[in-house]
């Protein structure tokens, strides 16, 4: 996480706005008239609305060069989409389209009703190739063009807050669907937790949607054939979270084959020779890879932040999401949850005052105390949400020129069983002093260029601490025992 705040509840009244409808309108990709939830007028607001949040909650990645590049790719492969054929009204035409690269090591690419593209610099890692990306933004332009969020949200008659934001970003930190929702409606800041996902025959049209335009603009598309292997080859491994492009997309086996399927038939009529791999290897020479630990890791039970000079324990065994503005761990059935973010207070007392006058929150207790000598007030409570009642216990700890709000919440009928681990945890929080923990660095992909000829596996026989030579090879989808030529250009991860 960062020192920033984002003002969800604002975010959230805007939203509120557009309680789905049922709007007839024009499909670009099938030139028909359908039912939607809303009107592209009203997808372009929400996309606008929501694109500031997601900005502020994952950050954009600081390359401008970089940033150029991908939207360059992405308004080339966007000039051959369905929203810019001489068929398509002019307010389609007209909508300008942005395309963002965001800081974050989740694999991962997704669209905004309305024209805002994003992929991940963790996704960027495992492309090889510009036509590789070419057809991953493709996909994301065809599921705007073909207005899937808005057919998925008519469906399945959702048509509430933030659910529309909450499809596409896909992140999902609790198993539990009702917990997300009791953490998103309490703390309001948890909106991306949501997912609602495409049907399959949507994700099977943005395929072919992502072929057809990055083909059209002479882009090798097969090659998305190979990302699809690397994307098929994670999810066989076992004991990782899955990737969510991954986990929102199914069969990637079956995805493989189409693919190329689809360039070919596509490649009769069209020519489709861009493949420009150096260029794109060029652009990401350098690219963080994997968590970027200044804003934040947990090693041996232990998260710490170097840049805001804190640490505190995370349970054993819960996952940790560490979010631009907040860090968030589950509970390994998904049944609690325990929160870390800025509070907009200027002390303690103050933040639990606020806290204590939200809606539906009832105080149990409350007080102040000292946490690691921070002054601190401590407070449990109960709040009625929309899927039940949730026992809170919390802490509002000031460091430094900030508040902290450190909340864990569940259940009210598992709040007995969580209590102690909430009250251990909480007051877990402490000064990061330690100048080991603090001087700390991200891993870079560092391009090389083979001199020789030889077995992939010989390149990675030292490697950085918790890189393994099957991650890299995932990474320059490749295979440990491949025989690779001298010439060839490998991603290889170093501090
Ligand atoms: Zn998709």
């Amino acid at each position: 996480m960062r020192i920033s705040r984002l003002s969800m509840l604002s975010v959230f009244s805007v939203l509120l706005l557009w309680m789905a409808g049922c709007v007839s309108g024009y499909n670009p990709v099938t030139g028909e008239n359908r039912f939607y939830a809303y009107s592209w007028e009203d997808e372009r607001e929400i996309g606008a609305e929501t694109d500031r949040e997601i900005t502020a909650q994952y950050g954009v990645y600081p390359d401008r060069s970089l940033q150029a590049y991908v939207d360059h790719v992405g308004q080339a492969v966007l000039q051959e989409s369905d929203l810019r054929s001489p068929a398509a009204p002019a307010k389609f035409r007209n909508s300008p389209f942005t395309f963002r690269v965001l800081d974050s090591p989740v694999v991962n690419a997704f669209a905004l009703p309305g024209g805002y593209i994003y992929i991940t610099r963790g996704l960027l890692a495992y492309l090889q190739n510009e036509a590789q990306l070419a057809v991953v933004l493709g996909h994301e332009i065809g599921h705007v063009a073909a207005r899937h969020s808005s057919r998925r949200v008519l469906k399945s008659r959702i048509g509430q807050v933030g659910l529309l934001a909450g499809s596409v970003i896909g992140s999902h930190v609790f198993e539990s669907p009702q917990l997300t929702k009791q953490v998103v409606n309490l703390s309001g800041t948890a909106m991306q937790l949501l997912f609602l996902k495409y049907s399959r025959d949507d994700e099977r049209q943005a395929d072919r949607l992502g072929v057809e335009y990055a083909g059209n603009a002479g882009y090798s598309a097969g090659e998305a054939s190979g990302f699809f292997q690397t994307l098929n080859r994670m999810s066989e491994r076992q004991g990782q979270t899955l990737p969510s492009w991954q986990s929102t997309h199914p069969d990637p086996g079956q995805r493989e084959q189409k693919v190329v399927e689809l360039a070919e038939d596509l490649s009769s009529t069209t020519q489709m020779t861009r493949v420009r791999s150096e260029a794109y290897l060029s652009h990401i020479d350098g690219l963080v890879f994997g968590e970027d630990p200044r804003e934040g890791y947990t090693e041996d039970g232990v998260f710490y932040h170097p840049e805001m000079h804190f640490k505190f324990s995370v349970p054993a065994g819960w996952s940790v999401q560490n979010q631009k503005t907040m860090v968030a761990f589950g509970s390994p059935n998904g049944a609690a949850a325990i929160t870390f973010q800025l509070a907009q207070a200027n002390t303690a007392e103050q933040a639990a005052r606020q806290f204590s006058e939200s809606q539906g929150v009832e105080v149990k207790d409350a007080g102040q105390t000292d946490v690691h000598g921070h002054p601190a007030y401590a407070m449990t409570a109960v709040a009625k949400t929309q899927q039940g009642v949730v026992g809170i216990r919390q802490y509002f700890i000031e460091h430094r020129d900030h508040v902290f709000a450190f909340t864990g919440y569940t259940g009210l009928q598992n709040y007995a069983n969580m209590r102690a681990i909430f009250e251990q945890t909480l007051r877990s929080f402490a000064t990061l002093k330690d100048p080991k923990k603090i001087d700390v660095s991200p891993l870079r992909l560092n391009l090389v260029t083979l001199e020789r000829a030889a077995e992939f596996r010989t390149f990675v026989a030292s490697l950085p601490e918790g890189v393994t030579a099957a991650d890299v090879a995932l990474l320059n989808q490749t295979r440990l025992d491949a025989a690779l030529d001298a010439g060839r250009k490998l991603k290889l991860p170093a501090p």
